[in-house]
């Protein structure tokens, strides 16, 4: 970590950096790894000092774990709590649903504190030659004059224009209220999903796209060691009506569990759902082996956004790129984010790369095409998806209907983890194209 006090830039307070990274988290500190070992001069800036909290239920999917390793630090994981799959609960009925085999990814996840994955993660981009600079706040943007493109107020939807050319950020270092300008050739916001410094520069969600809002603690727990994470499908409001979402509880391995709550407010319906109530409910209705209860509980839980389906933009400018939970890029499957914080950010690393390499501003629309390429028909099947399960009758039809076969829940949980085989022509794919033809041929709006 380096300090921001005077000569603490390669070429003092006139250099410019080849990539500004705004925010360390996993989105953050994958994109500026990349970049750091493709030889480009990265600097991040992290308003927090690792290891910090960051609230989170700790679930390291198959896909996590797959960009884990090629980082090269999964062997720094051994502290953590490999499982193997995910016990479903619903209606009465329990199945354990191992991770299937996939020629890409493992057939295991983790679990780990984001205090602990997040400091790791962040010390690999340092270690292969970022500069970071921790308990350091980007405030302000430096933005140029444009000299052509679009502009984000010019069009008629402001998420599909661009961004303006940002050049860098005021930071100021919490420790000594010090601030200064941090100039760049590129700017990466990967500030996470209140994302401030996103929307200073532009950004906005489309609040007609699913959001999540979740809820996490944690509790001391003989199953803390279970090889299996556990959800439950049929989590229910104070009126004991079903919601959409479901409750969690992954085991740590060190003497605790992260138990949750997460729900989708797409539905108007569901927008006045508490949180906490829910959490209440499922903590008194979990399985009584986990033992969760107010005398187990290490402290209030806390809570935060999801940002899913891509719902956030614009998410390229100029010289801007704009990545993980900034962009909205959760799944809206299963809320999970990590993943695609590290795709997302490797992504943006590689049209990054052209754009150095003299590609400019044209190169860096690549990353757009590239988030389509990899997302864009899977967020659109996901939306249509949680249309249906918004309605509490289709909801428990599906869940109902699903957990009577272990092979169909088998498929969808390959379907809601991201983890088809392209290369095979199996029953999840066959699900999962029919759902595809119904999100190409349904309007979005719907
Ligand atoms: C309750 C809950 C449970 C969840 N459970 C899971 C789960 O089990 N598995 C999973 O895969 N996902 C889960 N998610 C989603 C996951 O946490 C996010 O998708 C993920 O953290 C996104 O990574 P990110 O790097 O984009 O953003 P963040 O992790 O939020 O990182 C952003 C970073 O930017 C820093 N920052 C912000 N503003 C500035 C600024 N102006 N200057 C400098 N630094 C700044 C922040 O301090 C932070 O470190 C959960 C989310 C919630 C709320």
């Amino acid at each position: 970590m380096t300090s921001l006090a005077s000569t603490d830039t390669p070429g003092g307070a006139d250099h410019v950096y080849d990539v500004l990274v705004v925010g360390g988290g996993p989105s953050g500190s994958s994109c500026a790894y990349w970049l750091a070992e493709a030889g480009w001069d990265v600097a991040v800036v992290e308003k927090k000092v690792f290891p910090r909290e960051k609230t989170c239920g700790d679930g390291l999917t198959p896909r996590s774990v797959r960009q884990i390793a090629d980082m090269g630090i999964e062997g720094a994981l051994t502290g953590a709590h490999r499982y193997s799959g995910l016990r479903a609960h619903a209606f009465g009925k329990v199945l354990d649903l191992p991770w299937p085999e996939h020629p890409t990814f493992p057939s295991y996840g983790y679990v780990i504190t984001r205090h602990d994955l997040d400091a790791i993660v962040n010390e690999r981009a340092m270690k292969a030659g970022a500069t970071v600079w921790q308990g350091t706040e980007a405030v302000e943007p430096i933005l140029e004059e444009r000299t052509g493109g679009g502009n984000p107020s010019a069009g008629s939807d402001a998420r599909t224009a661009e961004l303006p050319s940002c050049v860098g950020a005021v930071v100021r270092e919490k420790a000594t209220g010090q601030t200064r300008p941090v100039r760049a050739r590129y700017v990466v916001v990967a500030d996470g999903a209140n994302s401030r410094f996103g929307r200073a520069i532009g950004t906005s969600r489309d609040r007609n796209q699913p959001m999540g809002m979740a809820l996490r603690g944690y509790y001391t727990s003989p199953g803390h060691d279970q090889t299996f994470i556990e959800s439950h499908l049929d989590i229910r409001d104070g009126e004991g009506n079903v919601v959409p979402g479901y409750g969690w509880v992954f085991p740590l391995g060190d003497g605790r569990v992260n138990v949750g709550v997460g729900l989708l407010s797409t539905d108007r319906r569901w927008k006045g759902v508490n949180t906490s109530t829910l959490m209440d409910h499922f903590v008194a209705y979990a399985p009584k082996e986990w033992e969760l209860s107010p005398a187990t509980s290490l402290g209030p839980p806390t809570g935060g956004k999801l940002p899913m389906g891509l719902a956030v933009g614009p998410r390229v400018g100029a010289t801007t790129l704009v990545v993980g939970d900034a962009a909205g890029t959760i799944n809206p499957f299963n809320g999970e984010g990590i993943a695609y914080g590290y795709e997302t950010g490797r992504l943006a690393a590689a049209s990054l790369g052209e754009a150095l390499l003299g590609g400019g501003a044209e190169a860096l629309r690549g990353y757009e095409r590239r988030l389509e390429e990899t997302y864009g028909l899977y967020y659109r099947v996901a939306r249509a998806f949680i249309r249906i399960i918004s309605r509490p009758e289709l909801m428990t039809l599906c869940v109902g209907t699903g957990m009577y076969s272990e092979s169909l829940m088998s498929w969808i949980l390959r379907i809601m983890a991201n983890l088809l085989r392209p290369d095979e022509t199996g029953p999840a794919e066959a699900a999962y194209r029919a759902l595809a033809l119904i999100a190409r041929i349904a309007p979005e709006g719907a």
